[in-house]
């Protein structure tokens, strides 16, 4: 079981597909440090696993409190941080990071090329920040998952993304694939970012097949109906709760529904494809 801890949603990034909505009026109020460690004393015995996320937690100047008083207090949980990996720039906070021990990143990258990427995350120099943030980690020797979440401004260049990223992260435990959660910024920047999974999967299996011999590769929320018979061992499960996922009506008579990870029920409900071979 996964326990996640919400830092806040400041970020160092401003994302078109962010999940957390982004006004760029607003000014999101700070969640204190106490707060934090309340979230931590509130975590139930049998979870095993602190998942640090929503904003970007490594800008919080009082990151490794956090880790520290997670050490102390659930000495037998493991620490999973969700960043855009930028602060590891700095060998300073990479180094201190790898020190933490046992700590797993998740972060990611939005395309093989910089200006892409850049673009993406709104951030001039954010990819040269990440590139170099994730191979001080790998360095280190640190559990880190890339992640390639795929829409219309990066998929036709998924194939040159998947070789950036086998020559230039050997090491890294996972590479996972998968199609935005149409909600906060995403929804917001719909029209640039909404794409039908049929024509995103030429390009998905030409990056797998990049990948597979050398990496743990990974596709989060494609149902299974979606994928050629080949690709379908790369399927992950659910990762988020039901109330987030589409299923047809008649996906209970489908052999593949106990492990099918389903859809975002935002893409069923605003890609107008995206329904279409469910359940054919
Ligand atoms: S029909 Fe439904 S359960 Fe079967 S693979 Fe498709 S989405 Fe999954």
């Amino acid at each position: 079981m996964v326990y996640c801890i919400s830092t806040g949603h400041g970020c160092n990034n401003n994302c078109v597909m962010c999940v957390v909505r982004r006004d760029d009026n607003k000014v999101f109020e700070k969640i204190c440090t106490e707060d934090i460690f309340r979230q931590i004393d509130r975590m139930p015995e049998d979870e095993k696993e602190i998942v640090l996320t929503d904003g970007e937690p490594t800008i919080r100047d009082d990151i490794f409190d956090i880790i520290g008083y997670i050490r102390k207090h659930r000495p037998d949980a493991s620490i999973t941080i969700v960043t855009n990996g930028r602060m590891f720039y700095y060998s300073g906070f990479s180094d201190r990071m790898a020190s933490s021990g046992n700590v797993r990143i998740i972060t990611e990258i939005h395309d093989g090329s910089r200006e892409m990427h850049d673009r993406i995350t709104g951030c001039e120099g954010s990819f040269e920040q990440t590139v170099a943030g994730i191979k001080n980690l790998l360095r280190h020797g640190m559990d880190v998952e890339i992640r390639v979440l795929m829409h219309k401004m990066n998929y036709r260049n998924l194939e040159a993304t998947a070789k950036f990223v086998r020559n230039h992260f050997s090491g890294v435990s996972r590479v996972v694939f998968f199609p935005i959660d149409l909600v906060g910024n995403a929804r917001k920047n719909i029209e640039s970012l909404a794409i039908s999974l049929e024509e995103i999967m030429p390009h998905l299996e030409k990056a797998i097949d990049i990948l597979k011999n050398d990496f743990d590769v990974k596709i989060y929320h494609i149902p299974y109906c979606k994928i050629q018979k080949g690709y379908r061992d790369f399927v992950y499960g659910k990762t988020v709760e039901d109330a987030r996922l589409f299923f047809a009506g008649d996906c209970e008579s489908c052999s593949f529904y106990r492990s099918c990870p389903g859809l975002w029920k935002t893409y069923a409900k605003h890609v107008d494809s995206a329904v279409g071979l469910i359940g054919g």
